[in-house]
């Protein structure tokens, strides 16, 4: 029996022997506890730590690599480590950026460790995945922002799997010259940059991110490679508007993006931002059919939906379309 749980996006570390919030994000520990809305019906998820979950977590556990399942306290994770799908988060577990929504640990991040684009593509292998999706920390301390490492990772990828696609998330690469080219010359099959909200929540929400820095990351990357596809996402509940949504819609058809994510935010700790309002599962239907009205060709919108969730599948389908849209050209 599937059982349920009706939170989870809290750190699935924390406890006597976890590491205390103070420690995890030093800039948010003072401030005033943001109120904590009830979950609505629903958002329901699997429980962690079924059999198959624990096989998932030695893996990776034994390949020493970090999640973003884990770090980021995903509410799939019950879901998705059953099915053996995780996504990796390279170098390391700490980041320099201090987003308010997100729940990965801020800080002075340890020098990158060579070994772990090959640990990376080792663990794609055990774990079988015909798709991977590999995301990383802000590292604004590196004077290519992670870049190389983005595409040695995606070189190891191909040595050890050569039929598994490769989806990369990355950071926003603010003011590091020259990165973005770098990943894109590595041809990953999907390039994702979330702008993960709208415009005028960006102060409090993404406070050292630029949205049009962003959105121009997505343009750039069709401009170098209009065959790759591009993939970007935000959250809603966060306080935006209706017509915010609509109008960052229009900015990812404007930079010729492919697919577009929408999901719930969740607080992480009563240290981050509030939600603003559950956006009910109908609202986020129509978020879908307005998304293909104005051109995606893809479009995932629901609750739970977060930019790695069911990857895979989304990729296979995001190929057909293309694959449709070239046929009905001809
Ligand atoms: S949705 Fe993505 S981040 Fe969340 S558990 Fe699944 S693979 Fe991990």
């Amino acid at each position: 029996m599937a059982v349920v749980l009706d939170i989870l996006n809290e750190d699935p570390r924390k406890g006597a022997e976890g590491p205390s919030l103070a420690a995890r994000h030093p800039e948010k520990a003072h401030r005033p506890d943001a109120p904590v809305l009830r979950k609505p019906p629903w958002i329901r998820v699997k429980a962690p730590g079924s059999a198959a979950w624990r096989e998932t977590s030695a893996m990776l556990r034994e390949g020493g690599l970090t999640t973003v399942c884990q770090e980021a306290a995903c509410p799939n994770i019950g879901e998705c480590w059953e099915r053996k799908h995780a996504t990796f988060m390279l170098m390391g577990d700490i980041c320099t950026r201090a987003c308010a929504f997100c729940n990965v640990a801020t800080g002075r991040p340890a020098p990158l460790d060579p070994s772990e684009p090959e640990r990376v593509a080792q663990a794609t292998a055990k774990l079988g995945l015909s798709h991977v999706v590999v995301t990383s920390v802000d590292r604004d301390d590196l004077e290519d922002g992670g870049a190389r490492h983005f595409a040695q990772t995606i070189v190891a990828i191909r040595a050890a799997c050569p039929a598994t696609t490769i989806e990369v998330l990355t950071p926003d690469f603010l003011r590091k010259k020259g990165a973005v080219e770098i990943v894109v010359a590595a041809r990953p099959d999907v390039f994702n940059h979330n702008l993960e909200t709208v415009p005028s929540l960006y102060v409090t929400v993404r406070p050292g991110a630029r949205y049009f820095h962003s959105l121009r990351l997505l343009q750039r990357v069709k401009e170098l490679d209009p065959a790759m596809f591009t993939k970007s996402g935000i959250m809603v509940g966060l306080g935006e508007t209706r017509n915010e949504i609509m109008q960052v819609m229009d900015d990812m058809r404007s930079a010729e993006v492919d697919f577009l994510t929408i999901g719930q935010y969740l607080q992480p700790t009563r240290k981050h931002h509030a939600v603003a309002r559950f956006v009910t599962p109908d609202e986020f239907e129509a978020f879908k059919t307005i998304a293909y009205a104005k051109g995606f060709l893809m479009a995932s919108a629901s609750p739970l939906t977060r930019s790695s969730h069911h990857a895979g599948e989304d990729f296979a389908k995001l190929r057909e379309r293309r694959r449709g849209q070239l046929v009905d050209m001809d």
